[in-house]
């Protein structure tokens, strides 16, 4: 599945972070999910739920934040949050549009025990 490499990736960031850190676990895990990033947050949820138990993670808490989807227009210049999976420019209904944010996966912050 999917959802599971993305999580063992996760986690193998969070124990490299730790390590450097000289941390012995990690005790919140932030992450931000995309709309448009395909990942299912149940799925993603579940599946950290279970290879955290091998890992710095086992006792960390999974903490999610959807981001949706930002886009620039280049037509009219304005910036704007879709509340659909559009990238129309909801002002001026260019197509002429760049995404900003909520096309990823990103780990933002970890909370660790030293
Ligand atoms: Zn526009």
């Amino acid at each position: 599945m999917h959802e599971y490499s993305i999580v063992m990736a996760l986690i193998e960031q969070c124990e490299s972070l730790a390590k450097q850190h000289k941390a012995n676990s990690i005790v919140r895990v932030d992450i931000k999910v995309g709309i448009l990033s395909g990942v299912e947050p149940c799925l993603l949820e579940q599946a950290f739920m279970t290879f955290k138990l091998d890992s710095l993670c086992a006792n960390a808490l999974l903490n999610m934040q959807i981001q949706p989807l930002i886009i620039q227009c280049h037509q009219c210049e304005k910036q704007s949050e879709q509340s659909q999976r559009t990238v129309l420019c909801p002002h001026c209904g260019s197509a002429d549009t760049q995404i900003i944010d909520g096309e990823d996966m990103m780990l933002m912050q970890l909370e660790m025990d030293t």
